[in-house]
């Protein structure tokens, strides 16, 4: 698997507190990685410093060897790591397939080198962009709900179509803090799975914060233990489950 981001002894303080501490990992095309520890960890503050939205104190983030440290939060969105927020906000009054459009329209229009070569994703024709978006909610299965105002989803359906849209222009690499929290568990289990799919159908790479440990040890192929900002312990969901660090600093056993 090729890898995509590459995050390189990331620090980030807030005048005295490290948030943040000396944190390395890398992210593949395809994978998913989890990151987990107790609030206060530093999860939200690593996206943030990924995503240009703090400035970090030190180290490095490369996406497919390209640095984007010094890149403005847009510009970033624009390399090509996308996230979703906590409210994002579909519009209401339009349907599940017009939000996803939205997506698609507001992606960001090629240089002009690429439009005059033809390459720009601007030029692409509303049909196609129809098309792409109703496959994208059949993969999601969520093509029944196509032509069902945004208000009316439940709200586990709500945040799938967020990520749809989010995802409707083939960003490489997504980053998704806590996508299912206040779900019901059923709500929660199917969240997962999409993302699960997400990344194995169409080989995003995903950064995923999640409090549920169960779900992380069943979605993910990579977990990120953190607590007091740094990084405790790294690797796959049964390696996770031995660690006695995290047994002891995180689920407190
Ligand atoms: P988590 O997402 O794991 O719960 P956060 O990244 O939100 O943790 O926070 C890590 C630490 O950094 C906490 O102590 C928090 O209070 C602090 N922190 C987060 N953002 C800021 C900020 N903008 N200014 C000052 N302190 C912050
Ligand atoms: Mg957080």
């Amino acid at each position: 698997m090729s890898e995509l981001l590459q995050v390189n002894g990331l620090s980030v303080r807030f005048s005295g507190l490290t948030a943040l501490d000396d944190v390395t990992f890398t992210l593949e095309e395809g994978a998913v990685r989890a990151v987990i520890g107790p609030n206060g960890a530093g999860k939200s503050t690593l996206f943030n410093a990924i995503s240009g939205y703090v400035t970090p104190t030190s180290g490095t983030v490369h996406l497919k060897g390209q640095e984007l440290t010094k890149l403005t939060p847009h510009e970033i969105a624009e390399q090509g790591v996308r996230r979703t927020f906590q409210n994002g906000g579909l519009f209401p009054a339009l349907t599940v397939l017009e939000n996803v459009l939205t997506g698609l329209h507001a992606q960001i229009e090629g240089s002009f080198l690429d439009i005059l070569l033809g390459r720009s994703k601007a030029l692409k024709s509303e049909a196609e962009n129809i098309h792409r978006a109703r496959e994208l909610l059949k993969l999601m299965s969520m093509d029944h709900m196509a032509d069902t105002r945004a208000g009316d989803l439940s709200g586990g359906q709500q945040r799938i179509v967020e990520i749809v849209r989010t995802v409707a222009s083939d960003p490489p690499v997504l980053l998704l803090d806590e996508p299912a929290v206040g779900l019901s568990p059923v709500a929660r289990a199917q969240m997962m799975e999409i993302i699960h799919r997400l990344a194995g159908e169409k080989g995003v790479g995903i950064l995923l914060i999640e409090h549920a440990v169960e779900l992380v040890m069943a979605a993910a192929d990579r977990i990120l233990v953190m607590a007091a900002g740094a990084r405790i312990a790294e690797g796959t969901p049964d390696e996770i489950r031995e660690d006695r660090a995290v047994l002891e600093a995180y689920l407190g056993h």
